[in-house]
């Protein structure tokens, strides 16, 4: 008998309907053998609408009491689920996260999990009981409650697939599984059958928002198998795993892209030591990340620096390059919010050259002029004009054959 932990997403559950659904889901799981812990999240839009209280009463609302409100949401789903699943003769427990000990840090809002106490649920599967836990939350050690971040279920449900080694973790969503880009992009994108975890962490940075980020890199990290599949049709979705059990040929794992960068620019500034600190020292500390970094060579004992930071952040970082530029004696500010990164995805670079020159070769040909490079082992990323990010993605995916299934898939 395996064990299986679900996950239902806000859209999956989000009517009644939907959670008799995946109350015989559940059902048809524990009918082929499976002991199951079902996560749930709050039904869609409640926690936007919680949110929306919230700060009615108090515009920037945040910390301790925010929690203690927006984990009601999913206190409402595990109940509903418990119930349809006891309607249907299946023995069923909800759970709050308190009450399954899933003991967090205090950083409310964004907390962090940091252990599990797993003996009530083992005892309700022993029993032969369904588990329904809340996703989103958990308690921190004065017993406080407290929520893991926007689309924190996600990562409920790992923790508990890694403390109950689990045999996989399913999360259920409105997609059908992880795709070699967006669909909404490139008509041809391919399902993937499989994908390594850290090929998903790039693909899910960029933006690709299946699963939250810190979900994947727990499963990453406690080599939870992890699967993505539609809960409205069936299919086998998508696999997250180790590099070794993806059996793909593919060097090329998928397009990845992101428009939500601006790029700024401060030029001719003195080409000596500690100039990099001078301009992103007072940039960190006013809390803004900076994702990619381009420093020209010098000239004429000067230089250029470029770098990208989160559209939000644009103004902000301007005011602050402002600032250093008079200091540095800069000779210009500039900046830009048109523009787009694109990013090549594969564990496969790591064992074969030439994926960058087909990339750039590729951009070439459609006329695409490359702003700024970056690499990394498994990831090249170019920023280009935000108006070519279609055309960009949409020829990458074509050089790189991503419509056709790679040799050796299983
Ligand atoms: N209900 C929470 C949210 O909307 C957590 C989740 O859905 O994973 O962010
Ligand atoms: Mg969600």
């Amino acid at each position: 008998m395996s064990l299986l932990v679900l996950k239902f997403g806000g859209t999956s559950v989000g009517t009644t309907d939907r959670i008799q659904n995946v109350a015989d889901r559940v059902l048809r799981l524990r009918g082929e053998g499976h002991a199951v812990v079902v996560v749930v999240s709050a039904m869609s839009g409640e926690t936007d609408r919680l949110l929306g209280l919230a700060r009615a009463i108090q515009t920037r609302a945040e910390g301790r009491e925010l929690d203690v409100l927006l984990s009601t949401g999913e206190q409402v789903t595990i109940a509903l689920l418990s119930m349809a699943l006891e309607a249907r003769g299946c023995p069923a427990r909800s759970y709050t996260g308190g009450q399954v000990s899933i003991v967090t840090d205090s950083a409310h809002n964004k907390a962090r999990i940091r252990s599990i106490d797993d003996h009530r649920i083992r005892s309700d599967l022993n029993a032969g009981r369904a588990v329904v836990v809340a996703g989103f939350q958990g308690i921190d050690e004065e017993g406080a409650i407290t929520t893991l971040g926007r689309g924190g279920s996600d990562t409920t449900a790992v923790a508990l697939a890694a403390a109950l080694k689990a045999d996989e973790c399913r999360i259920y969503t409105d997609v059908d599984g992880v795709y070699t880009t967006d669909p909404r992009v490139v008509k041809q994108a391919r399902r993937l059958e499989r994908i390594t975890f850290e090929e998903m962490l790039e693909m899910a940075s960029l933006g690709s928002k299946v699963l939250q980020i810190r979900s994947v890199e727990f499963a990453g990290k406690y080599n939870v198998p992890l699967r993505v599949l539609s809960s409205f049709e069936e299919g086998p979705g998508t696999l997250i795993t180790t590099e070794e059990e993806r059996v793909e040929q593919a060097l090329v794992a998928g397009i990845a892209f992101n428009q939500n960068e601006a790029q700024l620019t401060i030029q001719g500034v003195p080409d000596q030591p500690g100039v990099a600190y001078a301009i992103l020292g007072p940039i960190a500390d006013a809390n803004i990340e900076v994702d990619m970094i381009v420093q020209n060579i010098g000239a004429d004992n000067t230089t250029d620096f470029t770098f990208t930071v989160n559209k939000n952040d644009y103004e902000k970082a301007m005011e602050v390059l402002g600032r250093v530029s008079s200091t540095l004696g800069a000779r210009k500010v500039a900046g830009d919010t048109q523009i787009a990164k694109i990013s090549v995805v594969g564990v496969g670079m790591r064992s074969h050259a030439g994926i960058a020159s087909r990339m750039f070769e590729t951009l070439a040909r459609e006329s695409i002029n490359i702003r700024m490079i970056s690499t990394s082992e498994i990831k090249i990323s170019v920023v280009v004009d935000e108006k070519y990010l279609e055309l960009g993605v949409r020829a990458l995916h074509d050089a790189f054959e991503l419509e056709r299934e790679p040799a050796g898939q299983s």
